[in-house]
């Protein structure tokens, strides 16, 4: 892995801005900073100009984890290809079997999980999330959650920083997405960036798909190629995607 904005970063992204590559980014801890409350996630003033720049000469997409109507608001004026939401279902799958699976899980976990103080369940409409930052017993709630899992054949078991996103079982994941979003809009080549073990699904395909990853925060083991330091170098990287 190497830093973005170091000398082989730059050259590596230089290359792959030759191909007008789709820019595709995560939202929360990505284009905006984690913050304790979710609800109040938002782009500082200066990624937001940034990123809306770079929109209005490049094709750019974000791919959420949240609902597509939730991160819609949060991109407010930005004219972005296309917002993706519920990890890469949003818009393109049929919700009611999505809506009906999670309906059921959310019923099933709520018994399941309700010995276990300080979960919050989350109903994103056709995907569910439990959020686990307030439990006491958190490797209790992450056993449970996976054996509910299990129960419920969920697709995708992803998880984050205190929270447990549950899939149905026919989901997108964001490489999926991806690749979708890369021939709806006719291009060959995609630079993602993202934070989370959800993105990893995006890294994964890398350069035999035309995919440049950039992960925010090093980590070991990552299928990245590229990454930030922290969250607040994106408006830098921003900046040099738009030089491009
Ligand atoms: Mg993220």
């Amino acid at each position: 892995m190497n830093w973005a904005l170091g000398p082989a970063g730059t050259a590596m992204i230089g290359a792959w801005l030759h191909h007008r590559p789709v820019l595709a980014f995560d939202f929360d801890g990505t284009l905006a900073p984690i913050v304790a409350e979710p609800a109040a996630a938002a782009m500082a003033d200066t990624t937001s100009a940034l990123l809306r720049r770079l929109a209005l000469r490049q094709p750019c997409v974000v791919i959420s984890g949240r609902s597509r109507v939730d991160v819609g608001l949060r991109l407010a004026g930005i004219p972005v290809s296309e917002v993706i939401g519920n990890h890469g279902s949003e818009p393109w799958l049929d919700p009611e079997p999505l809506r009906r699976w999670t309906g059921q899980a959310i019923l099933f976990l709520r018994t399941h999980l309700a010995r276990l103080a300080g979960v919050e369940l989350e109903d994103k409409g056709i995907s569910l999330s439990v959020h686990y930052r307030r439990a006491f017993a958190r490797a209790a709630v992450i056993t449970a959650v996976q054996q509910a899992a299990r129960c419920l054949s969920a697709g995708a078991l992803i998880r984050g920083k205190y929270v447990i996103n549950l899939l149905p079982p026919t989901a997108l994941d964001k490489g999926q997405a991806l690749l979708r979003m890369m021939g709806q809009l006719a291009q060959t080549h995609a630079i993602y960036v993202g934070d989370d073990a959800t993105d990893e699904h995006a890294f994964t395909l890398g350069r035999r798909h035309g995919i440049l990853g950039i992960r925010v925060g090093h980590r070991r083991g990552s299928q990245a190629a590229l990454y930030l330091k922290q969250q607040s170098e994106i408006d830098r990287l921003l900046t040099l995607l738009g030089n491009g």
